[in-house]
């Protein structure tokens, strides 16, 4: 019997303004499903999903802002050892995206000596072609003129956000030194308690996608 289920534990950042979707988004993720109204979480909160790339398992450890984005009181232990970061924001609210760069700065000033974390900008809410502000083409300029990948996802029809997950965890993966900063988290954090773990193979499953959003 193998000795864990996993070769990798990565951690993952979720930030973006409050109301963005990114709670929704992990639901979305691990329960595969959309839910309205989620309760709010109180202090930190991750829960964990393995995927199978590139033929690793990578256990993705995904930790959720639980409402302290709106106070901006992000504290140290939330990026520490964090190997990706993804930034929401809103693709109906033009502050969310003009904060994105806000958020690109609270991330740099936590690593600064440190190589940055594989960085995604995100915009959620794909689904509302008629309230949409953010297009899909200025977006993907302003993401790659920083050098950050970006998609347009929705947690509301499932559009991307498995792709999303699945893109991130394959660049970590190609990168050395975030791999032994992963390594490093996955012999010293051993949070488990609060978590649990669905498994999802990146050859076997197709999600069922809303087909609103591109997908590059
Ligand atoms: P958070 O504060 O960033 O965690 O945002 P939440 O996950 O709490 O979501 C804020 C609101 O946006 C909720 O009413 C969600 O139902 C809604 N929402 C989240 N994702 C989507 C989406 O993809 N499409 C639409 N139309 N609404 C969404
Ligand atoms: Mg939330």
């Amino acid at each position: 019997m193998p000795l864990t289920d996993f070769d990798y534990t990565f951690k993952v950042l979720i930030v973006g303004n409050s109301g963005v979707g990114k709670s929704t988004i992990l639901e979305r993720f691990i329960g595969g499903d959309f839910r309205e109204n989620l309760p709010k979480t109180i202090g930190v909160d991750f829960k964990t999903k393995t995927l199978k790339v590139d033929g690793s398992r990578a256990k993705l450890q995904l930790w959720d802002t639980a409402g302290q984005e709106r106070f901006r009181t992000i504290t140290n232990t939330f990026y520490r050892g964090a190997v990706g970061v993804v930034i929401v924001f809103d693709v109906s609210d033009s502050t969310s995206y003009a904060d994105v760069m806000r958020w690109v700065e609270n991330v740099r000033s936590e690593f600064l000596d440190a190589e940055l974390p594989v960085i995604y900008v995100v915009g959620n809410k794909c689904d509302l072609e008629e309230g949409r502000t953010i297009s899909n083409k200025d977006a993907r300029k302003f993401a790659s003129q920083r050098g950050f990948s970006f998609m347009d996802i929705s947690a509301r029809s499932g559009s991307n956000i498995e792709e999303l997950f699945r893109r991130l965890a394959a660049d970590i993966l190609q990168d050395k030194q975030l791999l032994t900063r992963s390594t490093m988290l996955s012999e010293t954090v051993k949070l488990s308690s609060h978590s649990y773990d669905t498994h999802s193979s990146f050859y076997g499953e197709r999600q069922a996608k809303g087909g609103c959003c591109k997908t590059s």
